[in-house]
Parts: C-alpha cells; sequence; structure tokens
C-alpha cells in the first residue's frame, strides 16, 4: 500500500478513537484524551510481550517463528481466558504503554529476528494504533506479512479500514449462541458481530494462500476451541462456515481447553473436554465437508495436518 493511503487510513481510525467504535461496544468515549470505555485502553498501545513464536499454526510459524506481539487488555471477558494476566489484569498495564514510535520498531525488530510475519494478538481495541505503528515500520522496511490475531468480535467500520494492510486474518469463532457468549465472555452479541465480521475477513484476503515453503502469505484461518459441554456450538460454527465463508477456508480446531481464571466458578466450564467431546467434533468436521486446516490431537495438542489425517503431522 502506498504510504499517502497507509497515512489516511491511520488519520481515519484515529478519528475513530476519539469517539470510540473500534470495536462493537461502541463505548462512544474520546481515548485520544485518555478515556477509557470497556476495554480499559487508552491512546497508547499496550505490549506486554513479544516474542518469535513456534507454538502457532504450522503456517505461520514456520521454521523461524511468528513474530508475536501481545497487546495488553481485551474488548471481551471471558470466564475462560488462558491470558486472562494480561488481558484482564488486576490492576493497571499502564506501566506497558508505549509509543507507537517503539511499536514499529518491536515491529521491525521481529522481522529482523527472521520471523515469517507480524502477528498482532488481541488487536481489535488496538487497530488504529497498529495503523500508526505499521506506517512508521512501512517506512523503514517492514515488508513481511501482517496478521491480525483477534477473538473475532470487530466491528466491520473498522476492518475496511485495515483493508490492504491486513495479509492474513486470524480470528476466532467462539460461539453460535448469543447466551453462551454473554454467560462466558460478557458479550450480549458475540454471533451477530463475529458471523459477519468474519465474512469480511474473508472477502478482503481470500483463502489461505502459501508460498513454496508453505508458509502462509495472505488469506484467513480462523480458530475453534472447543469447550465443553459444546458450549461453543462447534456443529453450527462448522456449518455456518463452510455455508457462509466457504468450504475451502482453513480451519484451526483447537483442543486445548482447560479452566482457568474464573472458569471454576460456572460449573459447565469448569473442567477440560473429555474424549467423547473432542471425537464428536472430530465427526462433525468430517461430516462438514471442510477439508483445510490443522486439529489438534486430543492427548498431545499438536497440530495435525488438513484432511484430517490425524496420524500424520504436518509437515510444510
Ligand atoms: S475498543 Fe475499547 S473503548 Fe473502543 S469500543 Fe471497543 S471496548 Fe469500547
Amino acid at each position: 500500500m502506498e504510504s499517502g493511503e497507509l497515512h489516511d487510513r491511520a488519520l481515519a481510525l484515529e478519528e475513530v478513537l476519539r469517539d470510540c467504535a473500534l470495536c462493537p461496544r461502541s463505548c462512544r468515549v474520546d481515548r485520544v484524551k485518555g478515556e477509557r470505555g470497556f476495554c480499559r485502553s487508552g491512546h497508547l498501545p499496550i505490549v506486554e510481550s513479544y516474542c518469535a513464536h513456534h507454538g502457532e499454526e504450522p503456517v505461520l510459524s514456520g521454521t523461524r517463528g511468528s513474530g508475536t506481539i501481545f497487546f495488553g487488555h481485551c474488548n471481551l471477558r471471558c470466564v475462560f481466558c488462558q491470558n486472562h494476566q494480561i488481558s484482564q489484569p488486576a490492576g493497571s498495564l499502564r506501566r506497558n504503554e508505549v509509543s507507537m514510535e517503539r511499536l514499529a520498531a518491536i515491529m521491525l525488530e521481529l522481522q529482523s529476528l527472521g520471523c515469517h510475519n507480524i502477528n498482532f494478538v488481541s488487536p481489535s481495541h488496538f487497530a488504529a494504533q497498529i495503523v500508526r505503528g505499521v506506517e512508521i515500520a512501512a517506512s523503514k522496511g517492514l515488508c513481511v506479512p501482517l496478521v491480525y490475531n483477534s477473538n473475532g468480535y470487530d466491528s466491520i467500520q473498522t476492518l475496511s479500514l485495515l483493508e490492504g494492510i491486513i495479509d492474513i486474518y486470524l480470528p476466532d469463532l467462539k460461539y453460535s449462541d448469543d447466551r453462551a457468549a454473554l454467560k462466558y465472555s460478557k458479550v450480549k452479541d458475540y454471533v451477530r458481530h463475529a458471523r459477519p465480521a468474519i465474512v469480511e475477513m474473508k472477502r478482503q484476503v481470500g483463502d489461505l494462500v502459501v508460498d513454496a515453503d508453505g508458509i502462509a502469505i495472505k488469506g484467513l484461518i480462523i480458530r475453534h476451541l472447543v469447550l465443553p459441554n459444546d458450549l461453543a456450538g462447534s456443529e453450527e460454527s462448522l456449518r455456518f462456515i463452510r455455508d457462509e465463508v466457504g468450504e475451502k477456508t482453513f480451519i484451526s480446531t483447537m483442543s486445548q481447553y482447560f479452566p482457568t481464571h474464573k472458569a471454576g466458578r460456572y460449573p459447565l466450564v469448569s473442567r477440560p473436554i473429555n474424549p467423547r467431546e473432542y471425537e464428536k467434533v472430530m465427526e462433525w468436521l468430517d461430516r462438514s465437508g471442510l477439508e483445510n486446516g490443522w486439529v489438534q490431537d486430543y492427548s498431545s495438542k499438536d497440530y495435525y495436518c488438513p484432511d484430517f489425517e490425524r496420524e500424520q503431522p504436518f509437515t510444510p
């Protein structure tokens, strides 16, 4: 993208930040002035950590790792959040606020380490800051693909301003029932927003494309975490993906759920998934007609390859 266009997008997103509707919560607070809405985030981005991550899907981690930047806070409040120390901390994360220049420098540092991409984790409430950081980093040579690794609760308006900037969308599809989303993630309209957001992501980047080494360069990967008692509504979510996003969609089905954070207070999510629940989702996956992606092996939690050949580890 031309630098002038990138600059205009950053300005447009900063306008959204002044009356914040970066995500569907639409808190309408002026974050440029330091006001904070549901996500408890102000003007400057909060970077909790960054690293070359080797535990992402094989097409992202490759051999040199995915250049992962973990942002603090979140626009959801999942009672089972496995990153709750940084997404829902008891105290303030302001000490970890960084300037846009520093965010850009982190991107360039990860690229210089050889990372295959820059992977923004929990980006939805910092989309404006990310684009400003990308503008600075691009002027200094940032050129690897950019990954938007979100919980799926994204606004179409914000996504439209990311078109042509984000190369790879990596959203969750957490639920197929808003009642479950309200109870376990404290959001009343997750499904109503996440589904169209994913359709918009697909429109922008299409199905996953990899290079000659099997490394992702563009496209959509949907993550689906299997929850106990089928609270993720897996069968319906798989049907939605097949019918509304497309049969060729890459889906990453995860079995790694474990009860943490406040999950112990909610009986239906207070245990890991059991083998029968896992096998049921594998059956739905087989029947869905979705042929591309990975599943996590139930016992090892390692990723396995497309066509759901669960005996063979994925090799790019
Ligand atoms: S990004 Fe934060 S402040 Fe803005 S609408 Fe979403 S939750 Fe509210």
